[in-house]
């Protein structure tokens, strides 16, 4: 523990999204109960460090209001469905990075207060400022929005240095790697060229919300275990979008 409080912490307060998926390992449907204990390990580990945490989770793993609404369903009704899947991986993971020793409070976009606090965003930052762990959950409370969108409009709101964005691919490349093994990999990549090349690091609304509040967005490798740390201790990975365009 010790030796990570030496190290100089290149931020001091971060966003990071974690998509359901990131959740679900290698099941099909739900939470692997090991991967979530290894992310709240990773996480602990950034906290000891000094640096403040919050949290965006998504619901994928679980329900999705597309798939919800190409089935028949109300759109509205389905992302509501969708945000309220996303409160069951914020309890999930609260009581994992509990077990590992870290405070934490889940937030709720939509209330529901015997399960969570209602989000507010000064409560959000004095919990930030305690050094406890701050999961945002059920989105931002509006259907017809992502939580890649939730999380860099909480990014800003609470003023994170940074968005990370932890997935399953290793960063952003100029075309598939899965297909043309002459792909590359960008270092950085400007929040235009993203958004005009449609590179789909998050959604547009969302590259957008972090471009107008300069916020960079780090995407890297989740199944990679320390790549969160890594991140948060400023190590160059993945792809960094916010500045100018560069391949590795
Ligand atoms: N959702 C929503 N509004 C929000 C955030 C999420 O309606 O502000 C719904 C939407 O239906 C989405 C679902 O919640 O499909 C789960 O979130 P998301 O798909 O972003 O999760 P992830 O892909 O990160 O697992």
């Amino acid at each position: 523990m010790k030796e990570h409080k030496d190290r100089m912490a290149a931020y001091q307060r971060i966003l990071l999204k974690l998509s359901g998926e990131a959740l679900m390992g290698d099941l099909a449907y739900g939470i692997d109960p090991d991967i979530v204990q290894a992310i709240a390990q990773e996480i602990a580990e950034v906290v000891q460090s000094g640096i403040q945490v919050a949290i965006v989770v998504g619901g994928g793993n679980i329900f999705r209001g597309v798939k919800g609404s190409a089935a028949g369903m109300e759109r509205a009704t389905a992302d509501y469905v969708g945000m309220l899947a996303t409160v069951m991986n914020a309890i999930t993971l609260q009581d994992a990075l509990e077990r590992a020793g870290v405070p934490t409070r889940v937030l709720t976009a939509i209330e529901m207060k015997e399960v969570a606090e209602p989000y507010i965003r000064r409560r959000a930052i004095r919990h930030l400022e305690k050094s406890r762990v701050v999961i945002f959950g059920a989105g931002s409370g509006n259907p017809f929005f992502t939580t890649d969108t939730t999380a860099a409009l909480r990014a800003a709101e609470i003023n994170a240095q940074v968005l990370f964005k932890a997935t399953k691919v290793d960063g952003v490349y100029d075309s598939d790697p899965r297909t043309n093994p002459q792909a590359k990999r960008y270092q950085t990549l400007t929040y235009g060229h993203v958004l005009t090349q449609d590179l789909r690091v998050m959604d547009g609304t969302a590259i957008a919300l972090c471009k107008d509040n300069n916020i960079p967005i780090v995407v890297f490798d989740l199944a990679v275990r320390g790549n969160i740390r890594r991140a948060a201790m400023g190590e160059p990975i993945g792809t960094t979008v916010g500045g100018f365009c560069e391949v590795s």
